[in-house]
């Protein structure tokens, strides 16, 4: 009930929420006390979470924030909203984000921008909470939810954690299920919780995170009790700096949140080491090219017959069109347009099967890096910290956009699992994060680094 009168109160300004759902909350919430007071309680019993209108959610309006799929009503559940209540958590309701999680600031959803809830200093410009889980993030600030579910394709669990003071965790692909994700870029996609601190998302990652068989990319590895990795020591822990991070024009402010990092971790016993990760730059461009043409096959699917939004056309060809060119907003259509050029004929090999093995370098770097004895790597989570709504330079500027994931792309081409984790606050006042990058499946060496951190 507190939640839900928080929300009440609070989403008309920050427009978190696109769906809230206290009738099923309540009912949820009543099943767990019946548990508690038999002593039957479950990990996660009555807590509440907001969910990322990505994931499918049984008879819950799930649009993934697109005009497309208006009116939406899935009859399925997607495994990892499953698994959390198997635990006994409770839905508030589906959290808004960037249309089909394409974006860095939350300003492509149909449902319009979400508002950080933090602002500068003396200021009263509202900011972006980043994206595509901008929702996820700023409900989880703002206290309007305990946690929330989030995706990660290129960043955005990451860059929205950063951007609000809150932890993210993109875990290594495979560890969650992505079976009723709506798909993006189905080889970079994963999903991973939004919490308040490293302790709450370790838990909600144990709770997410499984194999099934209904997603044969997941991994069938045990999930190990993540929350027992906190307050471990990090004593001897070799500490990786990729010296290509130090990007040109990286505000001061960053590079001095970086070694306050590297301070923090050396004085809690770590080793800390250069390394050089020598296909870095290379990980935008290849990013924007896997990743629009993942999601143009993906986004076939969309076609006024399976779901969603129907325009009426002289013939079912005109039907489809008309239903993708009023459903789909302007920069999911730029991902469909990049998409279908880089994977046509003639030009599959020059930018597509190129982008592919780039991916396989930048792959290739992080595991010489671990091979020499590195166990995670230090990084800031974001080149800045949030900007302003319709900020001039980049609504207009697209590329401009796609640099924000500059330092959380590579993860996802590699397929590691990275945290982001409140550093500081900028002299602005506004949250700065750090990212934490690990070797696959070793999720609990970052809850205990970034532990150190928080
Ligand atoms: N900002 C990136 C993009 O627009 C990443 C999005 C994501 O991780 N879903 O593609």
């Amino acid at each position: 009930d507190a939640y839900i009168a928080a929300i009440e109160a609070a989403n008309e300004r920050i427009n978190a929420y696109i769906t809230v759902t206290p009738e099923k909350a309540r009912e949820m919430a009543k099943a767990s006390d019946a548990r508690i007071a038999e002593s039957r309680a479950r990990p996660l019993e009555g807590i509440p979470l907001g969910i990322k209108d990505l994931f499918a959610t049984e008879g819950v309006h799930t649009q993934a924030c697109s005009h497309v799929l208006d009116g939406f009503k899935p009859r399925y559940e997607s495994t990892v909203t499953q698994n959390l209540w198997n635990d006994g958590a409770v839905m508030l309701g589906k959290l808004n984000m960037d249309e089909f999680a394409m974006g860095s600031s939350n300003e492509t959803s149909y449902y319009g921008v979400v508002k950080n809830p933090w602002r500068a200093r003396g200021s009263n410009l509202d900011l972006v909470p980043g994206g595509s889980s901008g929702g996820s993030a700023a409900a989880v600030a703002a206290h309007l939810c305990a946690g929330a579910t989030a995706t990660d394709t290129g960043g955005s669990i990451r860059q929205p954690a950063a951007f609000t003071g809150t932890v993210g965790i993109k875990p290594t692909y495979g560890r969650c299920s992505r079976w009723g994700i709506a798909a993006f870029a189905s080889s970079l996609d994963q999903a991973g919780p939004i919490a308040r601190d490293v302790r709450d998302a370790a838990i909600l990652l144990g709770s997410m995170a499984s194999v099934d068989p209904k997603d044969t990319t997941s991994v069938d590895l045990p999930v190990p009790d993540y929350e027992a990795s906190i307050g471990q020591s990090i004593k001897g822990m070799k500490i990786g700096i990729p010296k290509e991070y130090r990007v040109d024009g990286m505000p001061e402010e960053i590079e001095a949140l970086w070694q306050q990092g590297v301070a923090w971790l050396r004085d809690a016993g770590a080793e800390i080491v250069d390394i050089s990760l020598p296909h870095t730059k290379y990980a935008l461009p290849a990013y924007y090219i896997v990743a629009p043409a993942e999601a143009s096959s993906n986004l076939a699917r969309y076609d006024g017959v399976r779901y969603g939004l129907r325009v009426d056309g002289k013939d079912i060809v005109d039907m489809y069109e008309k239903t993708r060119a009023a459903g789909f907003g302007r920069e999911v259509k730029r991902r469909i347009m990049i998409g279908t050029y880089v994977l046509s004929a003639g030009y599959y090999d020059a930018y597509y099967l190129r982008a592919q093995k780039v991916r396989t370098l930048i792959k290739r770097d992080f595991e010489l890096a671990f091979q020499a004895g590195v166990d995670a790597i230090l990084t800031p989570a974001t080149p800045s910290s949030a900007f302003g709504i319709a900020d001039e330079d980049l609504a207009s500027d697209p590329v401009k956009m796609y640099l924000n994931d500059i330092f959380t792309v590579t993860v996802n081409m590699a397929g590691l699992p990275g945290i982001a984790v409140p550093g500081g606050l900028d002299h602005k006042g506004l949250p700065l994060g750090l990212q934490l990058i690990g070797k696959p499946f070793e999720e609990e060496t970052l809850f205990k680094t970034a532990h150190i951190i928080e």
